[in-house]
């Protein structure tokens, strides 16, 4: 399920694909950021992880490594609002010469995620 992004209409202020904030003011924190560097249709995906203080960078491969290009480049930062509690992915996917940006929720918490708060 793919969520379109929303931005507060005054100061371009990312809005929680959940609850949509609270009277134009969003809650929403940062956890953790990847970043999938992927050649085209490569087996093998770079999959480089910042979460806190830890930097992971290991070669994974491509099918199942949450990259959200589904043949190159992708970026997704893991967001937690603090209104409805919800957790989401935004996910930057490359796509040829065009990206897509959406919202993807975080069903099942991968253990780097859950590992410590921020
Ligand atoms: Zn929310």
């Amino acid at each position: 399920m793919d969520l379109h992004v929303s931005l507060a209409k005054f100061d371009d202020q990312l809005m929680c694909a959940g609850c949509g904030g609270n009277s134009g003011v969003s809650y929403l924190h940062h956890r953790c950021v990847e970043v999938h560097e992927r050649a085209e249709d490569e087996e093998y995906v770079r999959l480089t992880r910042v979460r806190g203080s830890s930097v992971t960078s290991e070669l994974v491969p491509s099918k199942g490594s949450g990259n959200p290009s589904d043949r190159r480049n992708g970026v997704r930062i893991a967001f937690d609002c603090e209104l409805c509690q919800r957790k989401y992915w935004l996910n930057f996917a490359q796509h040829k010469g065009q990206t897509f940006i959406y919202w993807t929720p975080i069903l099942e918490e991968p253990p780097t995620l859950s590992a410590s708060s921020g």
